[in-house]
């Protein structure tokens, strides 16, 4: 068989072939036929918002970057440097626009200052979970309003993985109503923290690498961060050790962007294996999330006490998380509209997850 027949009559079984043989000599295997993939290789540089080897976020990118070369049969190559290598944490966003880098690997929620709806696809208090989160952006429109508004930075974005539902943080002194809010110095950024604003509590933004301390010494008198597994790794327990329940990230998702100018001149193929990758790494995340959530809530030191939030204080979240996308969407025409297909997506859904997980999530109890 000619390589043009070969190729054309079957680039489904070819490209079965080339994920089978990836470190084979790319042009031709035993029998003279041509395996390679039809792409050249490439080298695409990603930068992260994490550390290095940051655990499950970090992690899961290697594994996405090991999983293209893999599925591309050695073509494309994905460098992954960890925060501060090639741009600062929070400047991946900024250098990818302007083509220093290829792509970046952070969350939606820290761009809020280029566009507010932003902070929606990063996540909603009290909203939508992160199954259902993901079914919006795929389905209900909501992938689109974000292509079309990061379009206009020249960035491509994917979901890049979810945490799950996160925990309502860490705190010095126990919350037993509204009042205990007031003056309350906590780290919480997002949608979140402009609820507890509302509600008497002073949000301020940390970096990572300071809460502890501020914890410690009594800068801060409170501070979330994600959930058991990772929360654990920080020591907050030491410092602060009642942990709350969550309710103001329920399903923030992750992002993997990429220069739009890149991707649009990246092969059909390798979009495709990019793609697909993410896709994995995205369920991959959030199972892995999951299951180091429950082992590392069976391991926390036992002075940690596990705390609901006063009913009287979630009543009064719902209300100013209201005046808060009020606010927003009356400055922000992109949040008006994002907002609207989220919250269709929302009454769309909520009908049959009422007879469904929801049901079966109380029979269960
Ligand atoms: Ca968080």
């Amino acid at each position: 068989m000619k390589r043009r027949d070969f190729l054309s009559t079957s680039a489904l079984a070819a490209t079965a072939l080339t994920m089978s043989a990836c470190h084979r000599a790319p042009e031709e295997d035993e029998a003279g036929e041509v395996i390679q993939t039809k792409s050249k290789k490439v080298t695409l540089k990603i930068a992260t918002s994490w550390p290095a080897s940051f655990p499950i976020m970090g992690t899961g990118v290697d594994a996405f970057a090991k999983r293209c070369f893999e599925l591309s049969g050695g073509s494309l190559e994905i460098k992954v440097y960890p925060k501060n290598i090639l741009v600062p944490a929070l400047q991946v966003f900024d250098a990818c626009s302007a083509a220093q880098i290829d792509g970046f690997h952070s969350g939606v929620y820290y761009w809020k200052g280029k566009n507010p709806a932003f902070s929606i696809f990063g996540g909603m208090p009290l909203g939508l979970t992160s199954e259902e989160m993901i079914t919006w952006m795929k389905f209900g429109g909501g992938y689109d309003l974000w292509r079309e508004m990061y379009g206009k930075f020249n960035l491509y974005p994917l979901i890049g993985g979810s945490t799950g539902p996160q925990m309502g943080g860490w705190f010095k002194k126990e919350i037993n109503s509204l009042a205990d809010l007031k003056g309350l110095k906590m780290r919480i950024p997002g949608l979140g923290g402009e609820v507890m604003k509302k509600l008497g509590v002073n949000p301020v933004l940390l970096p990572a690498g300071e809460i502890y301390t501020a914890l410690e010494r009594g800068t801060i008198d409170a501070t979330e961060w994600v959930g058991p597994a990772l929360d654990s790794m920080m020591g907050f327990s030491k410092a602060a050790p009642y942990y709350y329940k969550g309710w103001h990230e329920p399903g923030s998702i992750l992002e993997l962007t990429f220069n739009k100018t890149r991707w649009e001149k990246l092969s059909k193929e390798h979009q495709a294996i990019i793609t697909a990758a993410s896709e994995e790494m995205t369920g991959n995340m959030l199972q892995e999330f999951r299951y180091k959530n429950a082992k590392a809530l069976q391991e926390l030191d036992k002075n940690v006490q596990i705390k609901t939030f006063p009913e009287e204080m979630m009543q009064a979240a719902k209300v100013a998380l209201e005046e808060v996308l009020e606010e927003e969407s009356a400055q922000s025409k992109d949040f008006k509209r994002t907002l609207k297909s989220y919250k269709d997506f929302v009454a769309y859904n909520n009908p049959y997850d009422n007879i469904s997980t929801r049901h079966l999530l109380n029979l269960r109890d």
